[in-house]
């Protein structure tokens, strides 16, 4: 127990010095300058006792001048070992200098030698320097100190802050050395501060702590903690020295325990819990930044669910949750601000004449960076706005594509992606009126995409709407087909215009025959049900090739053109 003792206070004491601006000189400096200064005070000695002469361009030199040089040299040495060294800089000066004086008294009064009262006129000057500098030395340890402590302290409760459970994490984390950081936060917190004012949650907030560090300093605990408080109601945990999974959720149970016993405070009792939220370093994850996420993550689980635990280790499909989350804002934001916006993708028959183009949907979340298709409409599906997204999608494109179609006559389609619950809303009908009159753009001109996949498990009240799509001649596609297992019978069913082929084929096409096969077959079924087909994220020329060969109507793909912004697609047209 006395080993842990020690160990969990260096290891506050080790951040503490870390945190400093001083950086330590190496003892190999001190002495270093300590030979110089001896070298210097050689050669001083020698110098002024010689009678020698230097003859410098005819000019007689007597070398006992060079004795200033040196002295003066050996005493800059004296000061940087005082300034470098602190307390033993200034120790070894005085001693240095306070034993030279025997010597040079002896000089004087036994040698009459008075050339060295200079000398003993520059060592008390010395002396004097090295005093103020140590004096001045000592003022700014004690101020950096001061500053460290704060640096490191959390003000209102005195136990460390955010900033010192970070110099620890990454301590722990470049001796390769596994804890667990538990992100705590205390739940309706708020409405103390609220009801009772500040005053009364600051004195909550203390006694929290001083229950909180006596846990941590326990010498008898099984592991060693670390507790810090970055701010507000919040907590970070670092336990060390653990064994298993139980060690780390009775060590937070103990902390849990401490919290749940009554408060009283100005004679009023309060009862608070928390939740407790934990990641592993380094099985979780292998930096602090992404190790305090992850247990928050897991705390703000804990926090939002029903269930009674409270004490919850974060895991990977956590992670997706939040992933989750922070796309649901964006969209949310996007559509709030109404910046959700399209590309256009060109579709060309087989001899690369214009076809129309698909509409896409594209988004920036807050710092401008694109969102991907893939990443939010997913999202957007399983939160219910995805009809706000289609609908955004579609009415700017249609306004813009009524626009060029009127203004140069061109037969195009505009292809939208129209999702399946979207589709089952019940004043779908009425959007798709309302927009094609506000764009004038004419109903054969319009395509509307629904994916295979999900059609299919509502295929009845979805044959109703599409249905009565058709009969307003707007076009019918069916998107990533293929992915889905739509039977023959259902295709048949299905009043589609338009096959398109998903891209995962025509990937696979040139690499395996059975994919070419697929294909081939897709497009003959295609046809004999009087269905145009066209082949998606065509980008080599070989698979251009061979879909001219196997007879396909319809391109779209990379090879002819990438999803483009509006003006870009505009120019396609003119
Ligand atoms: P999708 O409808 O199958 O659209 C085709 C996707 O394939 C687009 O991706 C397009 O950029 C991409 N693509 C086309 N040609 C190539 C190619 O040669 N190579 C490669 N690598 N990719 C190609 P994007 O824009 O990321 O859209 C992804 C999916 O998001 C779409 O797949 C569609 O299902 C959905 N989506 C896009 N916009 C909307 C919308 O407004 N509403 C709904 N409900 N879904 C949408
Ligand atoms: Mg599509
Ligand atoms: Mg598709």
């Amino acid at each position: 127990m006395m080993k842990r003792k020690t160990s969990r206070n260096n290891s506050f004491a080790d951040t503490l010095n870390r945190v400093s601006v001083n950086k330590e000189v190496p003892k190999s400096v001190f002495v270093l300058l300590l030979l110089l200064y001896f070298i210097a005070n050689y050669f001083t000695r020698n110098l002024s006792r010689s009678l020698d002469i230097w003859l410098i361009n005819g000019k007689e030199i007597p070398l006992s001048m060079l004795a200033g040089v040196s002295a003066s040299l050996g005493n800059i040495c004296i000061l940087l070992i005082v300034i470098l060294f602190g307390k033993l800089g200034f120790i070894t000066t005085l001693l240095l200098l306070i034993s030279q004086f025997p010597g040079l008294l002896i000089s004087i009064f036994k040698m009459r030698n008075f050339a060295v009262v200079q000398g003993i006129f520059t060592n008390l000057l010395t002396i004097v320097a090295s005093v103020i500098i140590f004096l001045n030395h000592l003022r700014m340890i004690n101020y950096q100190k001061k500053m460290r402590e704060q640096a490191i302290t959390d003000q209102l409760t005195g136990i460390p802050n955010r900033f010192a459970c970070f110099e620890l994490m990454s301590d722990l984390i470049a001796k390769k050395e596994k804890f667990v950081l538990v992100s705590t936060d205390l739940n309706n917190f708020k409405s103390i501060n609220d009801t009772m004012g500040h005053t009364v949650g600051n004195k909550v907030l203390i006694e929290i702590c001083e229950r909180w560090r006596a846990i941590a300093s326990r010498e008898d605990a099984e592991t060693q903690d670390f507790l810090s408080r970055p701010g507000g109601d919040e907590f970070l945990i670092v336990i060390r020295a653990y064994q298993s999974e139980e060690d780390i959720q009775n060590a937070i149970k103990r902390y849990q325990d401490a919290l749940e016993q009554k408060i009283t405070i100005d004679n009023c009792d309060y009862f608070l819990n928390a939740s407790f939220g934990y990641a592993e370093y380094p099985t979780d994850a292998e930096t602090a930044i992404v190790l305090v996420s992850y247990a928050d993550t897991a705390m703000h689980e804990v926090k939002d669910s029903v269930k009674n635990d409270r004490i919850l280790h974060f895991t990977q499909d956590l992670a997706k949750i939040e992933q989750n989350l922070a796309t649901e804002r964006k969209i949310r934001n996007a559509l709030e601000q109404d910046t959700i916006f399209y590309y256009l993708q060109p579709q060309y028959d087989i001899a690369h004449k214009l076809r129309g183009f698909e509409a896409l949907a594209r988004m920036k979340d807050s710092e401008g960076n694109m969102v991907s298709p893939g990443e939010f409409i997913p999202v957007a599906e399983k939160i219910g706005l995805i009809d706000k997204v289609d609908l955004s999608v579609f009415r700017k494109s249609a306004m813009f594509f009524g626009k060029l179609i009127r203004e140069t006559g061109a037969d195009i389609t505009l292809s939208i992606n129209i999702s399946v619950r979207h589709l089952m809303k019940n004043n779908f009908m009425d959007e798709i009126r309302e927009i094609l009159e506000k764009s004038d753009l004419p109903p054969k001109n319009l395509e509307i995409e629904i994916t295979e996949s999900i059609m299919i498990d509502s295929i009845d009240k979805a044959l109703e709407v599409i249905g009565e799509i058709k009969d307003m001649g707007i076009k019918i596609a069916i998107d990533d087909f293929g992915t889905g297992y739509s039977s023959l019978s259902y295709l048949n069913k299905f009043p589609a215009d338009l096959l398109k082929v998903d891209k995962s084929f025509i990937d696979e096409m040139n690499s395996s025959e059975s994919s070419r096969q697929y294909v081939a077959t897709i497009i003959s079924i295609g046809h004999i049900m009087n269905l145009d087909v066209i082949s998606e994220g065509v980008e080599e020329p070989e698979q251009l090739g061979t879909l001219r060969e196997i007879g396909c109507d319809f391109i779209q793909g990379f090879i002819w053109g990438k999803p483009l912004p509006p003006e870009e697609a505009e120019k396609l047209v003119r």
